[in-house]
């Protein structure tokens, strides 16, 4: 691989190629193709070896939670080479696909995400987790390129690429409560490590496991360990009176339509949390009606047969974790209104409670003197994902799908805005660069 100098000054450098980057490459590209010229002097750094989408969660038998044609680029351009029916067709199963009544499964979203990012012809440097985005400054004193230093998760090298523009599509982070943290390891860990964490624990049958939350994941999780071994006890805890169900309705779930994300960007701070609020029912902290049929199927047949070991912890809370000496882990139960407390004894631990999206990119702190912040030290950011820079900064710095508290639930990390996103991004790129995409 080239080692990229300093001195080779980059269009755009994209950091984390996971679906926000892939489909900003493929505005980048197509218009690149389309436009003909010199292409955008375009490098992306991600710290993964590869593309994998949510590789720790592809489990067996889960499908995708968007329709398929809300894909990297047919929202943007159908006639675009990274759309989903162009991946169909090259795969040779376009015509079988027809016959499945547009069920796509996560192991095949997945693929398609990896051929994607192998469509893209601009250096893609896999191993390389960006670690801080330094300011360069230009002979007037002010800072006009950054240099983003990457680390080579093989080696430990150091490297730097510079740039006038920078995105970051990092995604969300991990989110643990601080009852779990204290105990995260081969036994208590995060849903986003779940099948190294499996793995590691190794073939035999684990004796019990505990499950917390209530999500999507969750839901998967308890089905996935239910169906693996037949010995396994699951300890399902929830919150709640039990796993709820997404929002459906046709109307409310148009909050993933681009328009909304006008709408929702215009709004003022406290109007936009509460619009964020109605809207979190559509996505979060609840299942899909196949994994909420699939799972009370399964509760009741654990309990017509008789064997008992799907066990139900509702309004229940968990208010702390003692490891045992047998490595087995005691959890402190609360139910929620009666305030009756009970433990539950598990061989693992996993915590599903989602991701959070950081207040502020760390790998930006050395930037901050130079980005504006709003009242809670957020980057303020245009409707273009642009974090607004004093005049004394010319660098792009786009926040590409880590702002869901400034452009809503559909900009974000959903796949159903992903190619609009991208267009917004790249068209406010082209403008800064006196290369504006036609209208
Ligand atoms: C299990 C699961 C299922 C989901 N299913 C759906 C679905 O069906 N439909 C839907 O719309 N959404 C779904 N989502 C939401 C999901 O967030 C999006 O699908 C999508 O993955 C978001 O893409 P992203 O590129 O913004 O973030 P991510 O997918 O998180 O990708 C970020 C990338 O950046 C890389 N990275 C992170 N830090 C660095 C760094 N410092 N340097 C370099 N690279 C870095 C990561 O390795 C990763 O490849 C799901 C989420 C989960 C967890």
């Amino acid at each position: 691989m080239p080692y990229e100098t300093p001195r080779d000054v980059q269009d755009l450098v994209v950091a984390g190629f996971g679906p926000s980057g892939i489909a900003l490459a493929a505005a980048v590209e197509d218009h690149d193709d389309a436009a003909g010229g010199d292409p955008l002097a375009a490098h992306y750094l991600e710290k993964a070896p590869d593309s994998a989408w949510q590789p720790n969660l592809v489990l067996p038998g889960t499908d995708i939670q968007h329709h398929f044609l809300r894909d990297f680029a047919t929202p943007r351009d159908p006639r675009s080479r990274f759309t989903f029916p162009n991946y169909l067709q090259q795969s040779g199963r376009f015509y079988p696909f027809t016959l499945m009544g547009g069920y796509v499964s996560r192991l095949e979203w997945s693929d398609y995400v990896q051929w994607a990012a192998r469509q893209v012809r601009g250096p893609v440097s896999y191993d390389r987790e960006v670690t801080c985005v330094e300011p360069v400054f230009g002979p007037d004193g002010r800072v006009d390129t950054v240099d983003v230093v990457s680390r080579d998760t093989r080696d430990g090298s150091v490297h730097r690429v510079r740039t006038r523009n920078l995105a970051l599509a990092t995604g969300h982070e991990a989110y643990v409560p601080d009852t779990f943290r204290p105990h995260l390891g081969e036994r208590v860990f995060h849903a986003s490590q779940l099948l190294p964490r499996l793995a590691a624990l190794g073939e035999r049958p684990l004796g019990s496991v505990a499950v917390i939350g209530a999500g999507q994941t969750a839901g998967e999780i308890v089905l996935h360990l239910a169906g693996r071994d037949p010995a396994t006890q699951v300890h399902s805890v929830v919150r709640h009176a039990g796993f709820r169900m997404y929002e459906l309705g046709h109307f409310s779930n148009e909050v993933y339509f681009p328009d909304e994300t006008d709408y929702f960007y215009a709004l003022e701070g406290e109007q936009r949390e509460r619009a964020l609020d109605q809207a979190r029912a559509t996505n979060y902290a609840a299942v899909d009606p196949d994994v909420s049929t699939a799972l009370y199927q399964a509760v009741y047949q654990d309990g017509f047969t008789g064997t008992r070991r799907l066990h139900m912890h509702r309004r229940t809370e968990i208010t702390g974790l003692d490891e045992l000496p047998d490595g087995r882990i005691r959890l402190a139960t609360e139910e929620v209104f009666t305030g009756s407390v009970g433990s539950i004894e598990a061989d693992a631990v996993i915590v599903c409670t989602g991701y959070r999206e950081s207040a502020f990119p760390k790998v930006l702190t050395p930037l901050a003197p130079w980005l504006r912040l709003d009242d809670r030290g957020r980057p303020q950011v245009t409707r273009a994902y642009r974090a607004e820079t004093t005049d004394d900064c010319q660098v792009g710095v786009y926040l590409d799908g880590l702002t869901e508290w400034r452009h809503g639930i559909g900009s974000a990390t959903s796949f159903s805005q992903m190619a609009a996103k991208a267009d917004t991004i790249h068209r406010d790129l082209r403008t800064r660069l006196r290369r504006p995409v036609a209208a």
